[in-house]
């Protein structure tokens, strides 16, 4: 009986080793080499994963760079120096691309002390599912629902939800890729230059007067930033302000203390 089962377990023993080395030989000869390129492709990429080009990782990306002749301009996070080692290695001419840095940034400022609500949402704290009653519960639709769903997708920690309510971004972490961009109902977290000096904190289209009702730091469209520092690369669309970040300003700062509101704000 003992011997029985002495040689069960040397014959399994046996048996397992041999089946052992016979896959390991086979996974070493059958194995599909990976193209060089698609290795130093995906080396070139910044190992963010966050599928801002449209692929599900930077290994994906690389493989359909070098096998699909995928666009080389997608990667938001590597920017431009991501795009000279690509076309390096692929042997293409680099574009270049948009080489300014962007990060992402909340444009509004309006939290409980300073804008109004319609109603007391009291669903999933998710701002696209609140955003369905009523397109939110403030008064203001174009402004940022604070529930967060932006702090969910961001791929490496960036969004934050600060004790006095707000949305916020650090600059320093974030990659570009434009997820929370993409996940934001009201269209309220917007890309702007890591290197800029201001920003416009406010969303809105609707005229002065109804912004004015339902929040205290809202663009009201008055031009003034626009008409008086017309030097600092303020224009006035749709009732809101916009910064040309093009330009070499001359006075932003000045039109920052002259708003009324307080709504152009300085991008730390
Ligand atoms: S803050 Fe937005 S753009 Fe920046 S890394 Fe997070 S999700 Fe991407
Ligand atoms: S920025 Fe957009 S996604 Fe983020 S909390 Fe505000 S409304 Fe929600």
């Amino acid at each position: 009986m003992i011997l029985n089962i002495i040689y069960a377990f040397l014959t399994v023993s046996v048996l397992g080793t041999l089946f052992g080395f016979g896959l390991a030989f086979a996974s070493k000869k059958l194995a599909i080499k990976k193209d060089e390129r698609v290795l130093a492709v995906e080396d070139a990429l910044p190992s963010a994963n966050c599928g801002a080009c449209g692929f599900a990782g930077c290994a994906a990306y690389a493989d359909a760079i070098v096998n699909a002749a995928a666009d080389i301009t997608l990667c938001a996070p590597g920017g431009a120096t991501t795009q000279v080692a690509i076309a390096e290695i692929m042997g293409l001419e680099a574009t270049g691309g948009d080489s300014v840095k962007m990060v992402a940034r909340v444009h509004c400022f309006g939290n409980d002390e300073t804008s109004k609500k319609d109603f007391s949402y009291d669903g999933i704290l998710d701002c696209n599912a609140a955003a369905i009653l009523f397109q939110g519960d403030k008064s203001c639709k174009y402004g940022c629902l604070a529930l967060g769903s932006c702090i969910t997708v961001c791929p490496v920690d960036a969004i934050t939800k600060g004790e006095d309510g707000r949305i916020n971004v650090d600059k320093e972490v974030c990659i570009g890729c434009e997820k929370c961009v993409t996940v934001c109902p009201t269209g309220v977290m917007k890309m702007i230059p890591y290197d800029a000096d201001y920003f416009i904190a406010c969303n809105s289209n609707d005229k002065g007067a109804a912004v004015k009702r339902a929040c205290t730091v809202g663009c009201i469209g008055c031009k003034i930033c626009e008409r008086k520092f017309p030097e600092a690369g303020y224009t006035v669309k749709n009732f809101l302000s916009e910064i040309d970040y093009t330009i070499e300003p001359e006075g932003r700062d000045k039109a920052a203390e002259a708003c009324p509101t307080s709504c152009i704000r300085i991008a730390d």
